[in-house]
């Protein structure tokens, strides 16, 4: 933990609480979050940042977050406020280090990221796909490979043929004795005050393959995985929490594919989680209206409409989130995905981060 200059007076009084709080055996996990100076940053980025101008981009390992994070400058002209960085598996995971991936950032690079992040007035917050996206291709992920027994079809689908990607099982209790120690690392390393959980793409859950969830509501299986994260989060750590919108939303209501909407089920979750929960709402598209975007809202959630390629779609996306924010608050801004579509040193250029950003430069 850092110790600014401002913190010093009050450090004596912090470590008798953070003592207090071991002794207690609560668990904290915080970093600089914990630290006055830390909130007082992100109060002054939250009264200066009503708008949010963001970049996703995945991290695989120290080279290419030493490389962003040269860019931090430059995206920040551009308008960046907020950068979410995918890690998943790429990470110096310290509870678990059989599940890093065999390149990975270090949580040295990644302090010293949310330091200059910080000093650019960007929000810098981390990824891990949380439930789906446990394989790709013919690659299983760290998670399924050294605990098969937590995949939601065990022994099924042999070199992943006839899926599109593995899913953990959101009932078995021995998933979050797992992964939550590696979703604090990431928030501690990166000292985070948000954190990005995934969920896209989710196909394989409530599988008539799973002993524990065959025959299950898929949205109420969903909505107590999330609502388990989020409980997590939620009691003393104050983390704020993003997922993807694709399986919370009806494709059939909103005339949706089944890739950027569900079909298999899970969208009656959205009823049944936080309203505090942010829902980056991807649609890749040109479409006339995305339905989703007011819908949400509506709701009452926060909803920051995430747009890729092509360009017209993009911008398509972020001039009709534009114009639904006139009347609905809730929608944040722009989220600008990529995908390894662009260079990093060309990000802060490239024209569907540049051209879908320009309707955002003022707040109403
Ligand atoms: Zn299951």
């Amino acid at each position: 933990m850092r110790t600014s200059p401002a913190g010093r007076a009050a450090g004596f009084s912090l470590l008798l609480f953070a003592g207090l709080l071991v002794l207690c055996g609560c668990r904290t996990t915080a970093g600089d979050r914990s630290e006055p100076g830390h909130q007082a940053w992100l109060n002054g980025w939250k009264a200066t940042n009503s708008v949010w101008r963001g970049l996703h981009i995945m991290l695989h390992a120290d080279s290419g977050a030493r490389e962003l994070e040269q860019e931090f400058p430059r995206l920040k002209a551009a308008g960046i406020n907020t950068i979410i960085v995918e890690v998943n598996y790429c990470f110096e995971f310290r509870s678990h280090p059989e599940l890093r991936s065999a390149s990975f950032v270090t949580a040295a690079t990644a302090h010293a990221m949310a330091r200059s992040a910080r000093e650019q007035g960007i929000r810098l917050i981390p990824q891990f796909n949380c439930i789906g996206h446990q394989s790709w291709a013919q690659s299983t992920l760290p998670l399924l490979v050294k605990y098969p027994q937590l995949d939601e079809t065990p022994g099924q689908y042999p070199e992943n043929k006839g899926i599109y990607c593995r899913s953990w099982c959101t009932r078995n209790p021995e998933v979050n004795k797992v992964v939550l120690p590696l979703l604090d690392e990431l928030v501690e390393a990166f000292e985070a005050d948000a954190l990005h959980l995934g969920m896209d793409e989710i196909f394989l859950i409530g599988s008539p393959h799973c002993e524990r969830c065959k025959g299950r509501d898929p949205g109420q299986l969903l909505a107590d995985a999330i609502n388990g994260l989020h409980d997590h989060f939620s009691t003393g750590r104050r983390v704020e929490l993003l997922l993807w919108g694709d399986r919370l939303l009806d494709a059939a209501a909103l005339g949706y594919s089944e890739w950027e909407a569900a079909k298999n089920g899970t969208h009656t979750a959205l009823e049944r989680i936080p309203k505090d929960i942010i829902i980056c709402d991807w649609h890749y598209a040109k479409q006339e209206e995305y339905r989703s975007v007011p819908m949400l809202a509506r709701k009452g959630f926060r909803v920051w409409p995430s747009g890729w390629q092509p360009l017209d779609g993009a911008v398509a996306l972020s001039k009709y989130s534009r114009e639904q924010r006139r009347t609905e608050p809730l929608v944040m801004g722009y989220l600008c995905t990529t995908w390894g579509k662009v260079k990093t040193r060309e990000t802060a250029d490239w024209p569907c981060l540049v051209e879908p950003l320009r309707v955002w430069s003022t707040p109403r």
